[in-house]
């Protein structure tokens, strides 16, 4: 890929400011115009802004995102500081749980006087573990208490009838982030893997093991994590649903994993009486019965000791909490902790999301921001009709029921119309731990509450401060919390162009997965059924190889670190599509209207393309990067500006670009599916 000039400004190390509030929409100090837009529109649209802006210590990626959600964090923060200022000892309303729990975690005098006393009575129980059934029991009170132990276990959407909560069961049971950490030669990843060693010894010490039986208990653990991880399928073996999709009656499952009875295993749990399970890879949890039955006790042992206090150390005292940090810092290139009211607040909002939520679209999002926001959505949905009415490669019967899956789409914008119920938590002001302790065992008290009972569609999987979006294949819904809609993705003083380009984009990917290689295999209704003629199907995946050729060829850090086109095929469908479907929005929404005017010297058409580009503006350490390749099913932000721009002629018409310029793919390679 041609470089391009770049800006030599190297501004202070505090440039990570606000937008500058004269330029709604665009910044045009953001922008590289020594560079050719065709040549790199990355650089062109985002290289005053890549010149400026340095990452600091305590940020191993920094974008649009991460700005949006921490000036998010600062509008929370006053409320909730005013809320903990007030919040009596044992919290009733949701207001005061909010301010009792924020208090807890920013009473650090508290947090270094208890220690980790409060997990001593589960440690203890677990170093009398002396059989499997022992092993298994435990596994199923960590699950309980919340905990994700040896594999993941929750009540979920069966995948074939989208109307029931069902139990699934799946593969998991790693410290590290994926089962490739375990094994891969080079150097980056055993510089990874050795630093989890230490860590591992580091902070079993910190329990109070000796040095030399701390490393012994870190060399079992990662023996038996790496077998766990042989068993796991890869993330794109994964990516295929049905593949995850076993759903067996408890006997077929038993006659899996011998020396694990499910019945039992649930009820322990906390699960509902029920007949039957979703085995999600049934390969892993015969592997994992071999394994119960062939590990020494003493390795189990250490494992559960490992795996019961990892998930909570940020939440014991100052060696723990730097502990922990000190694996982030190997993992992610991260330097410096963040300050202790962010990690407060982002606590705060795990436990108590809705809570937090209501504060928060309370003080940020007016029902007239909501009325906008579901027009813009609206208008998509428009766009993608018209679509799908005239898709030239898709059959009439393929093609109408894509529309009516289309028709049924859920929308949830801005915060849910209902509410979570927080009533049964009990938050106090005091030692924070106890607090992290008590809304683990609520948060899976809540899932457990469901299996065997009707999915409610109503319920909400993002907290409205998220900078996030989401479709979910199984409620056939897509979600816009109000924590994205805000600038730069969505500003009512910004032109359209630039709203269509950022929020209309984030739509369009999220209504495209419905139809990306994995959400096309559901329909209207959400069950996975195949509702593709052979002929439709063929083309659709001849088309999205070339979007997986496409990605495959992209690398980062290094000529030898590539994107994965086949994890990220998903993601990559859904940026393309999103921005066909937006862009088709936008000029829809044009007609009839008299032409808008250049702003800044660019027509609507390139402010859409820019402010595509303005949301994906990134920089990231090389470890986060190849973390990112390694386990993220989205490739990195740099890929996502030129990737799908590079196939639309939309793209290529707006800036004059021309056959043979770096962002004009060669038509017999040009993608494009929806
Ligand atoms: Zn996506």
């Amino acid at each position: 890929m041609v470089r391009c000039a770049v800006l030599a400004t190297l501004a202070a190390l505090t440039p990570l400011a606000p937008l500058a509030a004269q330029h709604h929409g665009l910044d045009p100090a953001n922008l590289d115009t020594t560079c050719r837009p065709c040549t790199d529109f990355n650089r062109y649209a985002n290289g005053g802004w890549l010149a400026r802006t340095q990452l600091d210590a305590q940020h191993a990626s920094y974008g649009s995102f991460t700005e949006l959600s921490e000036r998010n964090q600062e509008t929370l923060r006053g409320i909730v500081e005013q809320l903990a200022a007030t919040a009596p000892a044992y919290a009733r309303t949701n207001d005061e749980k909010v301010g009792a729990f924020y208090a807890s975690c920013m009473d650090t005098a508290t947090a270094e006087a208890t220690g980790a006393k409060p997990l001593v009575p589960e440690l203890a129980r677990i170093a009398l573990i002396r059989t499997t059934a022992d092993v298994v029991n435990e596994v199923a009170r960590l699950h309980r208490s919340g905990r994700s132990a040896l594999f993941g276990f929750s009540g979920g959407p069966d995948f074939k009838n989208s109307t029931l909560t069902i139990v699934n069961v799946s593969q998991g049971g790693l410290g590290l982030p994926d089962r490739e950490y375990y094994s891969r030669p080079d150097s980056a990843t055993a510089a990874v893997r050795a630093s989890y060693v230490q860590h591992l010894s580091r902070s079993l010490q910190l329990l109070g093991d000796a040095p030399a039986r701390a490393d012994s208990a870190a060399a079992r653990i990662v023996a038996l994590e790496s077998a766990i991880a042989r068993l796991h399928l890869t993330r794109v073996q994964r990516r295929d649903p049905n593949a995850n999709y076993h759903k067996m009656p408890l006997a077929a499952a038993d006659s899996l994993t011998p020396h694990l009875e499910w019945r039992a295993f649930l009820l322990a749990a906390g699960s509902p009486a029920t007949d039957s399970v979703n085995v999600g890879q049934p390969t892993f949890f015969k592997g994992l019965d071999s394994l119960l039955a062939a590990t020494p006790m003493a390795d189990w042992r250490a494992y559960l000791r490992w795996h019961y206090v990892r998930p909570v150390m940020s939440a014991l005292s100052a060696p723990f909490v730097r502990e922990a940090f000190s694996f982030q810092t190997a993992l992610t290139g991260v330097k410096e902790q963040q300050p202790r009211w962010r990690r407060c607040l982002g606590a705060t909002g795990l436990a108590l999301g809705d809570p937090l939520g209501q504060a928060y679209v309370r003080e940020t999002f007016t029902p007239a921001a909501r009325a906008r926001a579901q027009a813009m959505v609206d208008n998509l949905v428009a766009a993608l009709d018209d679509r799908l009415h005239t898709l030239e490669w898709m059959g009439d019967s393929t093609r109408s029921q894509a529309l009516a899956k289309l028709r049924a789409f859920g929308k949830k914008i801005g915060y849910p119309d209902k509410w979570r119920d927080y009533s049964a938590i009990v938050v106090m002001r005091g030692a924070y731990i106890d607090n992290v302790l008590r809304a683990e065992v609520f948060a899976s008290a809540r899932n457990r509450e469901r299996i065997g009972k009707p999915v409610d569609r109503a319920e909400w999987r993002m907290t409205t401060p998220t900078v996030n979006a989401t479709y979910s294949a199984s409620a056939n819904d897509i979600t816009f919390p109000a924590g994205i809609l805000q600038p730069p993705f969505f500003d009512p003083a910004a032109d359209d162009a630039v709203n269509y380009g950022g929020m209309g984009a984030v739509i369009g990917h999220e209504m495209t997965h419905g139809f990306d290689d994995q959400g096309r295999q559901f329909d209207a209704a959400g069950n996975l059924r195949d509702w593709w003629t052979p002929e439709d199907a063929q083309r659709f995946r001849a088309r999205a190889d070339l979007v997986a050729r496409q990605f495959d060829g992209y690398t980062v850090v290094d000529s030898a670190t590539h994107v994965n086109g086949r994890l990220t095929l998903g993601e990559d469908i859904a940026d393309l599509g999103g921005l066909k479907i937006a862009y088709a929005a936008f000029q829809r929404s044009l007609a009839g209207k008299p032409r808008p005017p250049m702003i800044d010297g660019f027509t609507p058409e390139q402010r859409f393309f820019l402010a595509w580009a303005q949301i994906w503006r990134n920089k990231s350490t090389d470890q986060a990067l190849r973390n990112q390749v390694l386990t993220d099913s989205h490739a990195p932000a740099v890929w996502r500006v030129s990737g799908p721009l590079s196939n639309l002629p939309e793209f290529a018409a707006a800036f004059a670009c021309k056959q043979g310029d770096s962002m004009v793919r060669p038509d017999s390679l040009r993608a494009a599916i929806w």
